[in-house]
């Protein structure tokens, strides 16, 4: 459930800065394959990389797997991100080289923090349908080559909207804020909307952006649905969505990532060099990524173009 990033995400020029405060500027996900499942990329894009310290957005799914088969993703390597995991439907069991071993069912969060390494596999556990998230953080200078580390929130604090429920994964909502561990001040949100408007209260030094997972949502006079990002620059203290059938939806925001990021593969680093380097280390099985207990074959791939 976790990238890989390629070169088609990710381009060697700089994206786009701000835009203006109460434009929508609309981005098309691209379609990509992981394991099995049909994911649709919102970020990075192109025109688009982060928003706020958010630098990958996989929507996946809604899937359907025969009998016997799941996600199954083998044991792989991450640096300098945080993972985080919401599902809406299926589940999903997390194993990682810290040891942890964790099924995810939907309402729960799954929050594991890379720093200078980690590996984990995500097995299915037999459920049949699948539908979720799963987004990258990427983690500032100061923790980025720290320790690694594993969360589970089976609870998270809800703030009920004039039409539907706001679930708070991480940062806060308003004076609602979640446990979860947050290394930048970044926020995010699930969104459950009924008919109706909901107006949400924003921070705004922090740039965000909506991402529909099911129905569609109006964020001013622009629809948003599933397969599209709507970005909205930093300098708003409230939106409004408007919302015609019960939708779900993402709102992910944060102060404007100060640095730019490099990712390549599983990887979110600032130089080529450091990603040469933990390629190395995972492709050789040395002890910086661990061993995960896996009954899957760990994924390796060839090393980067440069
Ligand atoms: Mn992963």
């Amino acid at each position: 459930m976790s990238g890989p990033v390629s070169t088609a995400d990710v381009p060697a020029e700089p994206g786009e800065g701000p835009t203006e405060p109460g434009e929508v500027e609309v981005t098309e996900s691209r379609e990509a394959t992981v394991g099995e499942v049909t994911v649709r990329r919102a970020l990075p894009r192109r025109a688009r990389r982060t928003v706020g310290a958010w630098c990958f957005v996989d929507h996946m799914g809604p899937a359907t797997f025969d009998e016997g088969r799941g996600i199954d993703i083998g044991p792989h390597p991450h640096i300098g991100l945080q993972t985080v995991t919401w599902l809406l439907d299926g589940e999903v069991l997390h194993r990682d080289s810290l040891g942890s071993e964790q099924p995810i069912r939907p309402g729960q969060l799954n929050l594991m923090t890379a720093g200078r390494g980690v590996a984990h596999a995500e097995e299915g556990t037999g459920a049949r349908r699948l539908h979720g998230v799963q987004l990258w953080v990427a983690q500032p200078s100061d923790t980025r080559d720290g320790e690694p580390a594993f969360a589970h929130h089976a609870e998270l604090p809800r703030v009920e909207l004039d039409a539907g429920t706001a679930t708070v994964l991480v940062g806060a909502l308003g004076s609602t804020r979640s446990p979860a561990r947050r290394d930048t001040d970044h926020v995010g949100v699930d969104l459950d909307l009924g008919a109706g408007r909901s107006v949400l209260g924003l921070d705004p030094t922090h740039e965000h952006a909506v991402v529909v997972l099911t129905g569609a949502v109006a964020v001013g006079r622009t629809e948003v649905t599933p397969g599209h990002l709507a970005y909205l620059g930093p300098g708003l203290d409230e939106l409004a969505l408007d919302v015609r059938e019960p939708s779900r939806a993402l709102l992910l925001g944060g102060v404007p990532f100060p640095e730019q990021v490099l990712m390549w593969w599983n990887y979110v680093a600032r130089t080529r060099d450091e990603i040469t380097a933990a390629h190395a280390a995972w492709t050789d099985r040395t002890d910086r990524f661990g061993e995960v207990p896996s009954t899957l074959a760990p994924i390796d791939t060839a090393g980067p173009p440069w």
